[in-house]
């Protein structure tokens, strides 16, 4: 079998090292008061179901509801390893880029259109799930607001504005005056911005979807770490406490997967951090302007991304990713990074000098050759589907469970069709080469002045 777990045949319980040992400084984490809610219990024992879900990011809520919808009387269950939410889903940046899963390169403009409707999707189930459901999850569509810090960037973004064009959205490229209107920066020297888009709280909207998932009767264990799952025509699925076996295995575990053993060395890891200040007083802000409260990001190879917070705090990530050695997984502390992020933020605002940084943390995505992701089915009887690779995900996770369910009932749409589905991901070259490569870009960045700005 092609998909073995690392784990097999070793008999022993073990876990994927170093998951959830850690505690992690998240903002959004305090703002739910993860610490103090009820925490479903895990797997214990032998059970049976119809669908087992590895994983309770988005991608496995989404896929869990979206399956109900088909299929009113399967026993679907989820195993998460620590909480709903508590991996990239209920770590990230808040933006909601509705334009992630678009097909730039498709000629026939009815594909082309077709791809718009498909990621336009996820934003629009999430906007579903607060107006019928009642999720609060802080949602603001403000639109992004992407900004230059040099020509190059500023040519950069205007390809982009006509990329945009041939999806017959719009854009526009704000400069001088126009740019100070929306945000003051003495490095940003020109804008583009982007009316398709929204800011929220990744980890309101993660534990909203589990209540919702659970009301429509699905079973979640959470703290239910898989530690080895042997396909077959009835998979059989071990966790450290239990197991259970299903003719249906849906993987959600994104980042994660290589340590279950599947798509190594397509799908890596890369580990990205974030701070968030404290709130900001009513001059700071007025120094900055920002009242439109758009999605904030640059153009450079490190970007930068940025959003307002509903409390009136600065959320800002990005700048350096990380590949740690060996594909592990982030602990979700790195300060070397985290100061960086910092450094990042009082050069574009150097007028908010002396603002208090609270909260500093990070996690884990995902990332392929070419940074596009992957949604299937794969393995010797097709009944193992999957969602992958995604660095851009709080929308398009959204979709991937729009797609597992649509690949699961056998449907031909915009859905099964789009050009992500089956994707063959490309090599991504042995470990060691990851590493090295990690390295080499540590050392520029710290050796050769790989300069913030530039
Ligand atoms: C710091 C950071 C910032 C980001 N910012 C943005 C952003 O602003 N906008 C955007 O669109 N995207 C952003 N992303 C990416 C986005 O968060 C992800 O693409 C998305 O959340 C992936 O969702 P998922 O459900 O596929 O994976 P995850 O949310 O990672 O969920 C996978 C789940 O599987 C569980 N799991 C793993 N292994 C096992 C196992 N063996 N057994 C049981 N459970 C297991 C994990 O605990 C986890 O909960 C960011 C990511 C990070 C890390």
């Amino acid at each position: 079998m092609k998909y073995f777990s690392r784990f097999h045949n070793r008999g022993h319980n073990l876990r994927p090292p170093d998951l959830y040992e850690y505690f992690v400084d998240n903002f959004w984490f305090k703002t739910i008061d993860l610490e103090n809610q009820k925490i479903n219990p895990p797997l214990r024992g032998s059970h049976t179901a119809d669908v087992v879900i590895v994983g309770g990011g988005f991608t496995g809520l989404s896929s869990a509801y979206h399956i109900r919808q088909r299929f009113p009387d399967k026993k679907i269950v989820i195993l998460e390893g620590a909480s709903c939410g508590y991996g990239a889903s209920g770590r990230n940046g808040g933006f909601c880029v509705a334009t992630s899963l678009l097909d730039w390169e498709q000629p026939d403009p009815e594909i082309r259109q077709q791809s718009l409707e498909v990621s336009y999707y996820g934003l629009n189930f999430i906007k579903k799930m607060i107006a019928e459901y009642g999720i609060d999850c802080d949602l603001e569509e403000n639109g992004m607001l992407s900004v230059a810090l040099n020509e190059k960037q500023t040519k950069d973004l205007e390809e982009y504005r006509d990329y945009l064009k041939l999806f017959e959205l719009d854009s526009t490229i704000l400069q001088g005056k126009e740019l100070k209107q929306e945000i003051k920066s003495p490095l940003f020297v020109a804008g583009l911005t982007e009316p398709q888009g929204a800011i929220l709280n990744p980890a309101k909207l993660a534990r909203g979807m589990k209540q919702i998932v659970e009301q429509n009767n699905i079973e979640i264990f959470e703290r239910s770490v898989v530690t080895r799952i042997t396909p077959g025509k009835d998979h059989h699925i071990d966790t450290e406490l239990g197991e259970i076996r299903a003719p249906i295995l849906v993987l959600a575990v994104n980042a994660y997967a290589h340590k279950l053993g599947f798509f190594q060395n397509r799908v890596f890891p890369v580990n990205v951090y974030q701070i968030a200040t404290e709130p900001l007083s009513k001059a700071q802000w007025e120094s900055i302007g920002w009242g439109n409260r758009q999605g904030l990001s640059d153009e450079r190879i490190m970007y930068s991304y940025s959003i307002p917070t509903a409390d009136g705090r600065i959320l800002m990530g990005g700048r350096e990713f990380s590949y740690y050695e060996n594909d592990a997984i982030s602990s979700g502390n790195d300060k070397t990074v985290t100061s960086r992020v910092k450094e990042n933020l009082f050069l574009f605002f150097p007028q908010l000098e002396g603002l208090r940084i609270e909260h500093a943390w990070g996690g884990t995505n995902a990332f392929t050759i070419g940074k596009v992701p992957t949604a299937g089915v794969m393995g010797d009887h097709k009944n193992i589907y999957y969602g992958f690779g995604i660095s851009e995900g709080v929308p398009s996770t959204q979709t991937f469970g729009r797609i597992i369910a649509d690949l699961l009932v056998g449907e031909s749409n915009e859905f099964t069709n789009h050009f992500i589905v089956n994707r063959k991901l490309p090599y991504a070259g042995p470990r060691i080469l990851r590493g090295m490569f990690g390295r080499g870009v540590k050392w520029m960045i710290n050796n050769l002045g790989f300069s913030p700005i530039h």
